[in-house]
């Protein structure tokens, strides 16, 4: 429980940090760092012969934007706290990478490992029942997406009771996000957590001021990384920065110990153990460290927390001995922590940015499910069809055929997976750099992080003074 109100606490302090830097207007700020309002849900689910009660959340941080947004956590240590806090910190995700939602979370107090899929079905059925009838679940009020214990299976679900509550809903598939493509869902969302992070830890790249800032220098290739969690978050990051950018997974912490090699550990085999055999233990191709904690104290040049809030403490932020810190996880550095770092000098890259790649493909996702159609499904053979025309045309003009490579890429048109990559990316440098321009503005705010809640403040309050909602 002390771990879960040190979050909450954490998250405030951040932003009381940022807010008091700035001149808003008398009560304003207390306003939006609270929860507007907190559901808490008891429910009942036959299980094995009895009837267990279940306990579940949904916090509704910030209504400046509608719907609100944000996951359902399924987890045995969730508290109402730790909900609060992660709704808050979707508020200002959301501003940040001008998501226009307002900022939600959800959660049920349950260990998934523990019930078989057909009881996880009755769960989630019932919860979302619940949503629906209690807490405005619909699609242009509050949509939940998937976090921590979720996935594509549980968004299905929750689409499903929905739809049975609302036959006639037409816009019924936006009521819930990450679902799987073939079921209203987009291409790319499974991967956006770790996509958007690779693309903030390029986007630190192209900035050479911030790059020795951190005492680093050159690009991605060849840096030294250390993940903790290799969930999907983490797995999904671990793997793009090894596969794409040349990096170097030299550490990966698991809930039973941490894999190190200076070598590089390969991502997609020891994500291969961890499911045959649950956790990294007995993993034969790297050195095996039973206190997983310590390897987040290794010397490397980007840490990357990607699994739980409350990772990074008081306790180990003098030992960090990264150059940069990439925040995967929500909360994964308490404000304790976050001062230390600070005052050390290591660049931090904040989980309000850094992680709000699933959020924005959830936005491309609640799109697609309002307008009914595929993205590029208009304009992808206009756009060969122009490709052509642009070769025949150079072929005449030069008098030499073009090349397959030049001819490959003039005739490749973009599909769904590319325009969410694209959207993606360009969200992910904008975001940065609009930090980076609230910095420079605002030299006080010192650090990356409360620049980006400073953005986000000034958004929020944008909001609520223009829609006349600010008395
Ligand atoms: N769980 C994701 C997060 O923490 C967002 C879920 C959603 O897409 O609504 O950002």
């Amino acid at each position: 429980m002390a771990r879960n109100s040190t979050f909450l606490e954490s998250v405030d302090r951040m932003f009381s940090r940022a807010a008091s830097l700035m001149d808003l207007p008398p009560g304003l700020a207390d306003h939006i760092r609270e929860c507007n309002v907190v559901y808490q849900l008891r429910f009942p689910v036959e299980i094995r012969g009895e009837i267990r009660t279940f306990r579940g959340w949904r916090a509704i941080h910030s209504e400046h934007r509608l719907p609100t947004k944000g996951g359902i956590r399924f987890s045995p240590n969730v508290s109402q706290s730790e909900v609060e806090a992660l709704a808050a910190l979707m508020s200002y995700k959301c501003a940040i990478v001008d998501v226009p939602f307002g900022g939600a979370k959800g959660a049920v107090e349950v260990d998934p490992r523990e019930y078989t899929e057909e009881e996880l079905e009755r769960i989630t059925r019932r919860f979302a029942a619940d949503l629906v009838r209690k807490a405005r679940l619909s699609p242009s009020l509050d949509v939940p997406g998937p976090d921590m214990g979720t996935g594509p299976r549980e968004m299905g679900w929750i689409l499903d009771v929905y739809k049975t509550f609302h036959p006639d809903d037409v816009n019924a598939a936006a009521v819930v996000t990450g679902k799987r493509p073939t079921a209203s869902g987009i291409r790319g969302r499974h991967e956006a957590t770790g996509r958007g992070l690779q693309y903030a830890l390029r986007e630190f790249f192209r900035h050479p001021d911030d790059v020795k800032k951190a005492g680093l220098e050159g690009g991605l290739e060849g840096k030294r990384i250390i993940v903790q969690g290799l969930g999907n978050v983490g797995y999904h990051v671990a793997k793009f920065l090894q596969e794409e950018d040349g990096a170097k997974i030299i550490g990966i912490v698991e809930w039973d110990g941490a894999l190190v090699d200076e070598n590089g550990l390969d991502v997609e085999s020891v994500k291969q153990h961890i499911m045959e055999h649950g956790g990294v233990k007995g993993y034969g191709g790297a050195t095996y460290v039973e206190n997983g904690a310590s390897v987040l104290e290794a010397e490397c040049d980007v840490l990357i927390p990607a699994a739980l809030e409350g990772q990074i403490t008081e306790e180990n932020a003098p030992r960090i001995k990264a150059k940069v810190i990439l925040e995967g996880a929500n909360g994964p550095t308490t404000a304790g922590a976050d001062e230390i770092l600070r005052r050390r000098g290591v660049f931090i890259i904040p989980d309000v940015y850094a992680n709000a790649g699933g959020v924005t493909v959830s936005y491309f996702e609640w799109i697609k499910n309002l307008s009914h159609i595929r993205f590029g499904r208009l304009e992808r053979r206009f756009e060969e069809m122009r490709g052509q025309q642009v070769i025949q045309a150079l072929e005449e003009l030069t008098g030499q055929p073009v090349p397959q490579s030049i001819r490959d890429v003039l005739t490749s048109a973009a599909g769904e997976l590319d325009l969410v990559r694209s959207g993606l990316d360009d969200t992910m440098r904008n975001a940065y750099n609009e930090i980076k321009e609230t910095l420079a503005r605002r030299p006080e705010a010192e650090d990356m992080r409360t620049a980006a809640y400073m953005l986000a403040i000034e958004k929020i309050s944008r909001a609520y003074l223009e829609h006349g909602v600010w008395p």
